[in-house]
């Protein structure tokens, strides 16, 4: 961990952040490149005895680093943020920064860990919402080698349904290495990465075929109407994931997609989250829940929203190396949450 910085500090009251870089298992491959780490920010609240967390996830695709996050929490109005109703948060937020998503979200999760161990309740109680049982999560498989898919399917051996990374000039070598292996439900994540409408079409028909459940973001944000026309040529259910940040952005994904992927780190946190979800039935959209490479942390807030998605795709803290966190835990692929009030996510050591 990095030297912790104060931020706001009264009697009875701090607020502090520190930065840390996740570590994956395996290098992750994607259609954007190959990673092997995340850099996040921690934030920390401790009032009234309460000792709160928060996480921004800053993978480098959004283009905002650590210290950029730091700097703008340092210039933030903390007495006012610690009494804003958590409803009324996003908003006066945004009138701060209009950017700045995954910072927004440390500070909306922090603020549910905070109000809801003030009323002794999980976030989920809190929020009114069942606790969630049998939710199994999707384990990623980032793109592989076909001599580095044993071990990986050795590890997601517990997980009932696999998400593949896809988004190259190999896609169907992949895919077919994968069905060779493995015959559990599977679903598929572009990440943008086909170009040629051609080609995504051909791909599209043949997972159909396969027993795809679903593909995510398989064109490129602006190419929506596109993403409209290979859902209907093929038949395959297409799920937006960059494409749709937040609550706004709903009403055009119902336009072009069978459903999105929900991310505390694009709508600013649960609250917007948990509003994006409702927003998502009304207009008859599935919902993924889904997170950025994050430590259990995050994942365990997104998590407090499970029992309202269609697919949960929170594998997160099986693929990192280094959580600083414990959290949500899995069962035969399910998650387990954590006991107790607030956000359940303690720091280890
Ligand atoms: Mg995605």
């Amino acid at each position: 961990m990095r030297a912790r910085q104060v931020l706001h500090s009264n009697p009875g009251v701090e607020v502090s952040a520190h930065t840390y870089i996740l570590k994956f298992k395996f290098p992750f491959r994607l259609a954007h490149g190959t990673r092997t780490q995340t850099e996040v920010v921690v934030l920390n609240i401790r009032s009234e005895g309460f000792n709160c967390f928060g996480e921004a996830s800053l993978p480098p695709y959004l283009g905002v680093k650590a210290y950029e996050v730091i700097d703008f929490y340092a210039q933030l109005p903390w007495a006012q943020l610690l009494d804003t109703p958590l409803s009324e948060l996003s908003q006066v937020l945004d009138q701060l920064h209009p950017s700045m998503n995954a910072a927004k979200a440390a500070i909306d999760i922090a603020l549910h860990d905070l109000n809801s161990q003030r009323l002794n309740l999980s976030i989920e109680e809190m929020l009114g919402l069942k606790r969630a049982t049998n939710v199994a999560s999707t384990f990623t498989l980032g793109m592989s080698l076909p001599e580095e898919l044993p071990q990986k399917l050795l590890e997601a051996s517990p997980f009932k349904i696999i998400k593949l990374k896809l988004g190259g000039s190999d896609d169907k070598t992949l895919v077919d290495d994968f069905l060779n292996l493995c015959d559990k439900p599977f679903c598929v994540d572009v990440n943008q990465g086909w170009y040629d409408l051609d080609y995504a079409a051909y791909m599209c028909g043949y997972l159909k075929e396969k027993g795809v459940e679903f593909i995510e973001q398989p064109l490129p944000v602006g190419r929506e109407k596109d993403s409209d026309w290979l859902r209907k040529t093929t038949g395959v259910h297409i799920v937006a994931d960059e494409s749709v940040k937040r609550l706004t952005d709903l009403d055009m994904a119902a336009d072009y997609f069978d459903g999105v992927n929900i991310k505390l780190m694009k709508s600013t946190g649960i609250a917007e989250a948990h509003q994006m979800i409702q927003r998502a039935r009304e207009l008859g959209l599935k919902v993924v829940l889904g997170a950025m490479a994050e430590s259990s942390c995050g994942v365990t807030a997104a998590a407090q929203l499970s029992s309202l998605a269609d697919w949960v795709d929170l594998d997160g803290p099986v693929l990192t190396q280094n959580d600083p966190f414990a959290g949500i835990t899995f069962r035969d692929g399910y998650i387990v949450m954590p006991k107790g009030p607030g956000l359940g996510a303690k720091p280890l050591g």
